[in-house]
């Protein structure tokens, strides 16, 4: 007799992008209101929370970073929404035969408060993988005003998902 075992994968994704004026602060494709009117600075929308997420769907594969897809010296992708630069990346992942089982974020930062806008980009993330919310965890941490992000240098990311074989 032969069992089917469920094949599973996981996959770690960590990103950090500076703060700075004249830049919009987007996080899971919700614009927050930063208290000193800061933005994430990048060659997309610097969508720290997606980036990280993409990186962990691309290296539970082996399938590289988002740097190999999206190269930031490629006009193409200037100011690109990051939700989309998500819905090519799980193109890729369906592609092979995988499917997400769950995500969880951590998202690191000092201001604004993140909690009030969790909800809204947990909605994003789900219609843009097209999953349940309930399968996609996103906590944010201040880091103690201890290191760049404590210092509101920089908002930083880490997320783990983990894949099903279909
Ligand atoms: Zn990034």
């Amino acid at each position: 007799m032969t069992r089917k075992y469920p094949q599973f994968r996981i996959g770690n994704g960590y990103d950090i992008h500076r703060l700075v004026i004249g830049r919009k602060l987007i996080i899971g494709g919700v614009y927050l209101q930063h208290p000193d009117n800061l933005g994430l600075d990048g060659h997309s929308d610097a969508d720290v929370l997606t980036h990280a997420i993409m990186d962990a769907l691309l290296g539970a594969l082996s399938l590289g970073d988002i740097g190999k897809y999206f190269p930031p010296s490629d006009e193409e992708w200037k100011n690109a929404d990051s939700l989309f630069l998500l819905s090519k990346i799980i193109e890729l992942i369906r592609k092979q035969g995988w499917e997400v089982n769950n995500i969880d974020s951590v998202i690191v930062a000092e201001r604004p408060k993140i909690k009030p806008y969790v909800e809204m980009m947990k909605k994003n993330i789900a219609h843009t993988l097209q999953i349940s919310e309930s399968s996609i965890g996103i906590k944010a941490t201040t880091n103690e005003r201890l290191g760049p992000e404590g210092r509101e240098e920089g908002i930083s990311c880490h997320s783990v998902v983990l894949l099903e074989k279909k």
